[in-house]
């Protein structure tokens, strides 16, 4: 058995890294063939000096312009563009591609890998936000399997592996709750980007980390879930569990209930996925038992965590829901992280674009694209309205 080929789209990202650790621990099982980052072009290169791919792709065109050819091994060809990431994507010696971009700009990479039939590895939740239907459809026509890499999806899908989808009453997300679990809205006015930054389980990106303070990321996990698994908003429901062990639950409808717990280290379902269904030891810790002490389960705020909710709305109206949420959450984030917008504001303002948005039931995927350049406009457009709230 030759190792299997992996591409990674984002690798230079949080879950891009932590991929190539797993192939690194796993030479004889995996074997890097391209690697693609949007600008950061010295990293990319040492990723080549070490991994030797056959192809690395600097999606910035300005950072394919300043990078130094010399500091590539002669071996790797350097692509630019979407173009080199539809090159790797699609690359016929490519056996499975990890979408590891962040945002929107991942759902190209994914649909392009799925066209021509390869295993994806999913981290990019938001490909299946934008364009749930049209992504599952496509995979479904080529033929192509879509493998959860988003903790709480891998550990679903490890529960539902052997069982009827019939019977399945519902699963249950588990989230961390945040830097913010515990706070109410009144604490949480002045928040800082340093303090939305500091996530207590996991280290992330920034974008997926604003998401876990405003539970956002469980919003858009929800919807991430309706489209994986083939859910009712009925059938998923969210948990807080804030050691982040137990990495969700699936309810049989004889009563039973499945989890998969582990500790919180991204490297097991990234391993699960691109081993798939092969179990072999990794780089990942194992649970240390005697150390675990209590787990914790609490409802999550809804009042104060206005973003949750909007996930269970976008799956119950779905259409072009999705893919406004994703875009107007993308911008409010970025207008967070750049001092332009209050934390509390971010849900508020995603709430407001999405009600006010040209609703469609089947749009096509120009449609979607279109509406995700019209959610970010308004977004960058959007104050808060002056609504004295009366104390209560
Ligand atoms: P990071 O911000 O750490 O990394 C993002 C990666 O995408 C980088 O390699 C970056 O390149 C690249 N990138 C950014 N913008 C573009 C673009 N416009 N075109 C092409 N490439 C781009 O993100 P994370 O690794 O945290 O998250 C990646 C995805 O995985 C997200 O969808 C997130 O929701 C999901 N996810 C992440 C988890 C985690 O633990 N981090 C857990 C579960 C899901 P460069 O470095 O050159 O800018
Ligand atoms: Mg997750």
């Amino acid at each position: 058995d030759r190792p299997r080929r992996v591409a990674v789209l984002g690798s230079t990202g949080s879950i891009g890294t932590s991929t190539l650790d797993v192939v690194r621990h796993l030479p004889e099982r995996l074997e890097l063939a391209g690697l693609a980052a949007h600008s950061k072009w010295e990293q990319l290169a040492e990723q080549c000096r070490e991994f030797r791919p056959r192809f690395a792709v600097l999606c910035d065109r300005e950072a394919f312009q300043r990078a130094d050819r010399k500091s590539f091994p002669a071996g790797t060809e350097l692509l630019c563009g979407e173009d080199g990431v539809h090159r790797i994507a699609t690359d016929p010696d490519t056996d499975v591609v990890v979408s590891a971009v962040v945002g929107a700009a991942g759902l190209a990479g994914t649909w392009a890998a799925l066209e021509s039939g390869k295993t994806v590895a999913l981290a990019n939740k938001e490909t299946l936000v934008v364009a749930g239907p049209l992504v599952t459809e496509l995979a479904a026509r080529r033929g192509a399997k879509l493998l959860p890499v988003d903790s709480e999806h891998s550990a679903i899908f490890q529960a539902l592996t052997g069982h009827a989808a019939a019977d399945v009453d519902r699963v249950v997300l588990t989230a961390s709750g945040g830097p913010f679990r515990g706070k109410r809205a009144c604490d949480l006015e002045t928040v800082t980007r340093e303090q939305a930054l500091r996530h207590p389980t996991w280290q992330m990106g920034p974008k997926i980390t604003i998401d876990s303070a405003t539970l956002m990321n469980k919003a858009l996990e929800v919807i991430e879930a309706r489209w994986l698994f083939g859910l009712t908003a009925e059938q998923i429901d969210v948990i807080v569990h804030p050691e982040s062990i137990v990495h969700s639950f699936v309810e049989f409808r004889d009563g039973s209930v499945l989890a998969q717990l582990s500790p919180p280290d991204m490297r097991l379902p990234i391993q699960l996925a691109l081993l798939h269904p092969d179990r072999v030891p990794g780089p990942t810790k194992r649970l240390d038992w005697k150390a675990l002490a209590a787990l914790r389960f609490e409802q999550p705020d809804r009042d104060t965590f206005e973003a949750l909710e909007l996930g269970f709305e976008v799956v119950r109206r779905g259409g072009t829901c999705g893919a406004v949420l994703n875009a107007a959450n993308e911008a409010a984030v970025g207008r967070f992280l750049n001092g332009e917008l209050a934390f509390l504001d971010i849900a508020r303002c995603c709430r407001a674009v999405l009600s006010s948005h040209d609703y469609e039931t089947r749009p096509t995927l120009e449609r979607l694209l279109a509406l995700d350049r019209w959610a970010r406009q308004e977004v960058a457009r959007w104050t808060r309205p002056r609504t004295p709230v009366a104390p209560t």
